[in-house]
């Protein structure tokens, strides 16, 4: 490679533990795991059937989505398998339970969540508030991403018909209390909705105990199912009003034939998380933290966004000043790492995550921010090569792109 190419000298003496890609960005979404393929083919190929219908075609599609949805509901501590509903997805699965409990609690017009949620919840929650005329109000977090149980219990109110509170965060990982948030929100008879999304398959989950938690939300492709698949755990005798309205699956609480195949396949990795998670949890710990203490030991004006304990095993969110994450992705992409930046490249302009600014992290620090997030298929080897890779990608920013320090605010 020659000299000012913008620039693969930057690699020059490092080997690449082997030719394909490594992925680091498993909380945008995850390889599907080759047992869950095994276990969906036959879903594809053979029983076809309907699984209404009143034959033998229709009995052996059924048996495969009750077997998943008793996986789903083992996973989670759920006391019976009739209290998961299959959908299509996070997305859905959130919106299910925030407006199908609206709608089963007209008279209540007040909607309480988070100022960190992910946009499936907070795009809702705003849109509610802007155009379905409900009152909306969203905690805050502190500078290491906790939320206000305090501002919390000052929001709930008797006219409050549901709070929804995600249980991990997305971009940080950082962890809020399900327990004690489920306790102030009963406190005022309202619906607590949890969006476990990135919780699921990563944390232990015992609804049994967890008995604050009215209604959770899961994602298959967060765990390594395919796209387009989730489930929403809504515990027995909690009112419910469906949002697509038509046949009676899922106990008339969400129309349409069942993705048979993919709900097998929620299934099987719901199975495959609850056998192996502790054990992977402990390596991909330890591999976070591997390239979190060595990139941040690497890196000067470098720092963590998010408190170090209360945290997914996976996840780490890292900020470099002075430079913007959007470079730090371009370069580490060109060579073969994907990660993900905090800043939202939607409309062209570069606005900083919503999860940093509701933490109040510096500009300067969240334009330059960058997740990393792990899974069970990473390797030490793939982590050495990424530490060694960062501080060189940061240090060759800093020096072709000088900071616009005028433009230093938010
Ligand atoms: C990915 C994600 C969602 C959305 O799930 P989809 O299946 O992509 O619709 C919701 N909440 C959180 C926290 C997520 O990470």
């Amino acid at each position: 490679m020659t000299h000012g190419d913008g620039g693969f000298d930057l690699l020059a003496g490092l080997v690449p533990p082997h030719a394909g890609g490594i992925y680091l960005d498993n909380n945008a979404t995850t390889r599907v795991a080759p047992e869950v393929i095994e276990a969906m083919m036959p879903y594809l190929a053979e029983h076809y059937g309907n699984p209404s219908s009143m034959h033998q075609f229709g009995a052996a599609a059924g048996r495969g989505l009750g077997e998943a949805r008793e996986q789903v509901a083992e996973l989670l501590g759920a006391r019976a398998a009739s209290e998961i509903i299959f959908t299509a997805g996070g997305s859905e699965s959130d919106n299910l339970g925030i407006v199908g409990t609206l709608r089963a609690y007209p008279e209540k017009k007040h909607v309480v969540t988070s100022a960190v949620e992910h946009p499936a919840v907070l795009g809702l929650c705003r849109d509610l508030q802007k155009r379905q005329g409900y009152e909306v109000d969203f905690v805050g977090v502190d500078g290491e991403g906790r939320l206000d149980l305090d501002e919390l219990r000052a929001k709930v109110r008797p006219d409050t018909a549901i709070v929804s509170i995600m249980m991990a965060n997305n971009e940080t990982g950082v962890l809020f209390d399900s327990q004690a948030i489920g306790e102030i929100v009963k406190a005022q008879g309202s619906v607590f909705h949890v969006d476990a999304v990135q919780a699921v398959g990563k944390l232990p989950i015992d609804l049994t105990r967890l008995d604050t938690v009215d209604m959770l939300s899961l994602s298959g492709h967060k765990l390594h199912a395919p796209k387009g698949v989730g489930a929403l755990y809504v515990r027995k005798g909690v009112r419910l009003r469906p949002l697509i309205v038509g046949g009676h699956q899922e106990r008339g609480r969400r129309a349409g034939t069942e993705n048979v195949a993919s709900c097998v396949a929620l299934g099987a990795a719901c199975r495959l998380a609850a056998a192996n998670r502790e054990e992977e949890n402990t390596r991909v710990r330890a591999l976070r933290d591997r390239l979190e203490q060595r990139t941040l030991a690497a890196v000067s004006d470098s720092r963590r966004n998010g408190v170090a304990d209360q945290r997914l095993p996976n996840t780490t969110n890292l900020s470099f000043d002075f430079i913007e994450g959007e470079g730090i992705l371009l370069l580490l992409d060109r060579a073969g790492i994907a990660a993900s930046s905090g800043s939202a490249c939607t409309s062209g302009s570069l606005e900083p995550s919503h999860v940093l600014k509701a933490m109040g992290v510096p500009f300067i620090a969240a334009h330059g921010s960058i997740r990393f997030s792990l899974s069970r298929y990473n390797t030490e080897a793939e982590i050495d090569y990424v530490a060694q890779v960062v501080p060189r990608v940061v240090e060759r920013l800093r020096q072709i792109t000088p900071f616009n320090r005028s433009r230093a605010t938010f």
